[in-house]
């Protein structure tokens, strides 16, 4: 693969890091992040999204000010790579604020994500 492929998928979530394939959804789920803004802190630890993430159906359901957190499950249908990605947004009205993109890489959120099938 050309290395100009290797960099583009960097930026393109949905293409494999390894082959540069499209990756399929395999699921999405939505959960509110008990953090309030103004005082959003980062965190990269998988462990901590498995202990503070709450489960919810649609972004009316949390609270105002609080942060939303999209977890999305890709695979690559060609090599079988497999990534999740946590979007912590903040809803604003009919509007996404992103305030953070997490990738795991490793399977680090399997447990908890088979957890909510
Ligand atoms: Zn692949």
């Amino acid at each position: 693969m050309s290395i100009l492929r290797k960099i583009r998928s960097i930026f393109h979530d949905d293409w494999c890091s390894e082959c540069t394939s499209v990756m399929e959804t395999r699921k999405k789920q939505l959960y509110m992040l008990p953090q309030l803004v103004g005082n959003y802190v980062s965190h990269s630890n998988a462990s901590y999204y498995k202990k503070n993430l709450i489960k919810v159906n649609k972004k009316a359901e949390i609270p105002t000010g609080y942060y939303a957190c999209g977890i999305y499950e890709y695979r690559c249908p060609k090599c079988n790579n497999k990534l999740v990605k946590l979007s912590i947004f903040l809803p604003v009205r009919d509007q996404e604020k992103v305030e953070e993109i997490i990738y795991f890489k490793n399977g680090e959120m399997n447990d908890f994500i088979r957890e909510y099938r």
